[in-house]
């Protein structure tokens, strides 16, 4: 079996910008996150969970590409509720229609734009990537394992979203419901979300570990980017290791787990893809000798 251990980089905000200076101050607020290569694959900054006024979030799809530019990011995915749409009185309720608008305004810009959608009817949500068709009613279904079933019959890689949420889990563990066990083993879950936003849940890493699923770290972003994030707060984020910078590349590196998540001040990953990123944030440098 595929050695699988996970490592905690419990790395203090100082000691985070010595050994990977993951932020670029720009003129705005926000500063940008960068991270570099590491040997075979392009670092891709990822933020696969957010939201606009087509579900339940306070702003138009585009500014999402808009924001995502702003913080560096290489690749984003508008998962919006499918089921959800608190405005229709005023939005139309099409699930295509924000993926549509931000994947023209993605065009031409140095960002790569993932489809999807959350399928959340009940308390357990689940985003769904690479699917083409967010208004296929099934994808409402009330039961888990249908409305996931329905995400794979259209090509969907899908990861369970915020499972340590004190709505489902009042004591902050990550409960599994039983049929899920069986949804893991049978790879319809193919990753979890480990941070949503400035939670993370380590013991999700279990689960990870024994399922071989594909570590996240999401912003689940509902609001305006420049009032959430600052020098001292960053959008939580998935780095990616890819081959090339494309969808089908982002979706190889998702499917073989070459990600590590940034959130807060941890990374979070295995320790190989860790010492390798560690490593090429390091620079050696010859002290001046002043004659
Ligand atoms: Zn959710
Ligand atoms: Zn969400």
């Amino acid at each position: 079996m595929k050695r699988f251990l996970f490592s905690l980089a419990l790395v203090a905000a100082s000691a985070m910008m010595a050994i990977a200076q993951p932020f670029v101050r720009t003129n705005s607020a926000t500063p940008k996150i960068q991270f570099p290569d590491i040997p075979g694959f392009h670092t891709l900054v990822a933020d696969l969970h957010t939201h606009s006024v087509f579900s339940d979030a306070s702003v138009w799809p585009t500014v999402r590409v808009e924001e995502a530019l702003a913080e560096g990011l290489d690749v984003i995915s508008m998962t919006d509720h499918v089921e959800y749409h608190p405005f229709k009185k005023y939005i139309p309720e099409d699930n295509l229609a924000s993926t549509e608008l931000i994947l023209n305004a993605a065009k031409n810009k140095p960002l790569i734009m993932i489809p999807g959608g959350e399928i959340s009817a009940t308390s357990d949500h689940f985003n769904a990537l690479f699917i083409n068709n967010q208004n296929d009613t099934v994808l409402k279904n009330k039961t888990p394992s249908i409305r996931i079933k329905a995400a794979k019959d259209q090509g969907g890689f899908v990861f369970w979203n915020h499972p340590g949420w004190t709505s489902r889990a009042k004591d902050g563990n990550a409960p599994v419901d039983e049929g899920f066990y069986q949804l893991m083993e049978q790879g319809q879950i193919n990753g979890i979300e480990i941070c949503n936003g400035d939670e993370f849940w380590p013991e999700t890493l279990v689960l990870a570990q024994r399922y071989h699923l594909t570590l996240l770290g999401n912003s689940d972003i509902h609001g305006v980017s420049h009032y959430a994030y600052t020098p001292d707060r960053h959008r939580t984020v998935t780095l990616i290791f890819a081959k090339e910078k494309t969808p089908e590349s982002v979706r190889e590196a998702l499917e073989n787990q070459r990600t590590i998540v940034y959130c807060g001040n941890y990374l979070v990953g295995t320790p190989d893809l860790l010492t390798q990123l560690l490593t090429a944030s390091l620079q050696v440098s010859l002290p001046v000798v002043i004659h």
